[in-house]
């Protein structure tokens, strides 16, 4: 299991939860309730998304920059030219291999 995100506060951390749940990869929000259990410690610490499975990583982090810097947009997954992979309607590049999607005009 490795860390991904350190989110602001709790609702971030479950919204990108659900986002990476609806992409197929496992994660879980630690970090709040340990500052509750323990309350000498700062208040610096935040609730941090970890992705179960190691393998993810990279592609986790690929989704949560994209979650943060696109909208959620809807319409028809589009397919990688270079590497074939079925990418998201709201992702301008491709997940897999960072092709940037051939019919994105904007
Ligand atoms: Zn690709």
């Amino acid at each position: 299991m490795l860390a991904l995100y350190q989110a602001a506060d709790r609702v971030e951390a479950q919204m990108l939860k659900d986002y990476l749940d609806q992409q197929g990869i496992i994660s879980v929000i630690l970090g709040d309730l340990l500052s509750g259990a323990m309350g000498e410690l700062p208040a610096t610490i935040y609730p941090t998304l970890w992705v179960v499975e190691d393998s993810d990583l990279a592609r986790a982090k690929s989704l949560t920059e994209l979650f943060f810097s696109a909208p959620p947009m809807t319409g028809e997954p589009w397919r990688c030219p270079v590497c074939g992979a079925s990418v998201d309607p709201g992702f301008e590049v491709c997940w897999n291999c960072a092709t940037p999607d051939p019919n994105d005009n904007e």
